[in-house]
């Protein structure tokens, strides 16, 4: 076994990197993957992870979007450091450094490395056709660049007048070196006419300001690198590095959508996955220790480095997040999932159903046969006096007349018996001698009328979370419904 990490650099406390969501949706498991990254490459080094949120289009970010994804961030406890410059700990928001963006564009105005452009969006839309309808790619014809004379009284939109010779290479972190054509590239609009800032702009200006060391995010963004890279070398600021971390598939190789299946962090909350299990799934994706699955979060942190990060895309799969949860869930401090349970039994109006100390017994019992904590909020639920909703199927094959003269049995000796387990396996040890039956084809029946499935702890546990009177009142509820059952489809 090789020294862990013995080839990675050693840590550098100078990492500073970023989360810079637009909040226009909720925590997508692709962004939230990204910020794990970002989040686990400042950790590993002692460095910094700021968050920031690109709301400059007002038209599509919301509020309730911020909100999202500050509380799947929280969530997953990916916790974001104070920028030195922002006045408080929350996250970095550019549309309260507009007068910042503004002030940029301004200086490469005047530095000659941008120009006014009066084109009027008509005009440059009706060229922008044109040029799609003769097969090209459209592209800004540069015609203002020659405009000698400035005249602001005219509407006019800033533009940067990108070198149009030689090449921009991205030096990436994950796919390699990557070579773009300078003459590809537009001379991108950074200030409109109405002063609101464009978004590469935006994200340069920031980078730079808040001396962003590694730029790590989707590959989605691979072409705006170029052009990002030539807005670095006019504001004079050495580059970062960068790593484009490829899409996150669905099961037919397209990208993951909502048609896969959920997509939003949100979505596994509800669906009663633990936030530890998710940030292990999602670490998986795109980056590898040898053939590790499972992994601490301290053990993330240490093993984190981008020389592992996998240049092909990766592919979700909820069976494999389904069976690192099941594996949490059977490790897991048994006190931590009882506010997690709560809060979904909440979301169902039950918040009052069960207390803590209830949820951590009704947990034990059921964690090893649990693959979600919703199974777990069913499973608290299921044992409230009132609550066993019984499966139709269970129903048909157990709950039969054949079973009836045992479940009676069960019934007088329960009542008539101390509530313990020694008693309780003292009477079915009779109950076995009594019948000349096994005890699982006795306690089927009765699992069925205890819980209302055919699979469930074993029944001493049942009976215990259950108590005498819920125990005894379902057992009867089952024989009426057998009884009932039976005169009804008896022949006449
Ligand atoms: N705001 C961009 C997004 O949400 C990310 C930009 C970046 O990381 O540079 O996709």
């Amino acid at each position: 076994m090789s020294a862990p990490d013995a080839s990675s650099p050693a840590p550098s406390p100078s990492v500073r990197v970023r989360f810079a969501p637009s909040p226009t949706g909720f925590l997508h498991v692709g962004g939230a993957r990204t910020a794990l990254f970002n989040w686990l490459f400042a950790r590993h080094h002692g460095g910094k992870f700021f968050l920031r949120i690109e709301d400059t289009d007002r038209s599509r970010s919301t509020d309730a979007a911020i909100e999202a994804i500050l509380d799947g961030l929280t969530w997953l406890g990916l916790d974001w450091d104070a920028w030195e410059k922002s006045p408080g700990p929350g996250p970095v928001r550019q549309t309260e450094r507009l007068a910042l963006y503004q002030f940029k564009a301004r200086q490469l105005l005047d530095e000659g490395k941008a120009y006014r452009c009066y084109c009027p969006a008509e005009e440059l839309d009706a060229r922008r056709k044109a040029a799609l309808a003769r097969g090209e790619v459209p592209k800004y014809d540069g015609r203002c660049r020659a405009v000698a004379e400035a005249d602001e009284s005219r509407p006019f939109a800033l533009r940067f007048k990108t070198p149009q010779e030689g090449e921009t290479v991205v030096d990436d972190l994950v796919k390699g070196r990557i070579v773009f054509e300078n003459r590809q590239l537009d001379d991108l609009i950074i200030l409109r006419s109405d002063q609101s800032p464009t978004y590469n702009f935006c994200v340069v200006v920031d980078d730079v300001d808040m001396a962003i060391t590694h730029v790590i995010r989707g590959d989605d963004h691979l072409n705006n690198t170029p052009r990002q890279i030539q807005l670095y070398r006019a504001l004079d600021f050495p580059l970062p590095r960068f790593g484009h971390l490829s899409m996150i598939l669905g099961s037919d190789k397209a990208r993951l959508s909502k048609r896969h299946g959920a997509t939003s962090v949100q979505t596994y909350r509800d669906m009663g996955y633990l936030p530890e299990a998710l940030v292990n799934y999602l670490v998986r994706l795109g980056w590898s220790h040898g053939d590790q699955e499972v992994f601490t979060r301290e053990e993330l942190i240490a093993k984190f480095s981008l020389d592992n990060l996998t240049a092909s895309a990766a592919v979700f799969s909820l069976e494999k997040l389904q069976w690192l949860n099941a594996t949490y869930l059977k490790t897991v401090e048994p006190k931590s999932i009882a506010p997690l349970v709560q809060d979904l039994l909440a979301k169902r109006g039950a918040g009052d159903a069960a207390s803590p100390g209830r949820i951590e017994e009704v947990f034990l019992a059921h964690r090893e046969r649990s693959k979600t904590l919703v199974d777990i909020a069913d499973a608290v639920m299921m044992y409230v006096p009132g609550q066993r909703v019984i499966d139709a199927e269970a129903e048909k094959k157990f709950l039969t007349a054949p079973a009836l003269p045992a479940l009676g049995r069960v019934h007088t000796l329960l009542r008539d018996a101390p509530f313990t387990k020694d008693a309780h396996e003292h009477l079915f040890a009779t109950l076995m001698t009594e019948t000349g039956q096994k005890m699982a084809t006795l306690a089927q029946p009765l699992r069925v009328a205890l819980t209302g499935r055919s699979v469930s702890p074993g029944i001493y546990d049942v009976l215990r979370l259950l108590g005498k009177d819920e125990a005894l009142a379902r057992i009867e509820s089952a024989i009426r419904l057998i009884e009932g059952g039976s005169t009804a489809h008896a022949p006449s």
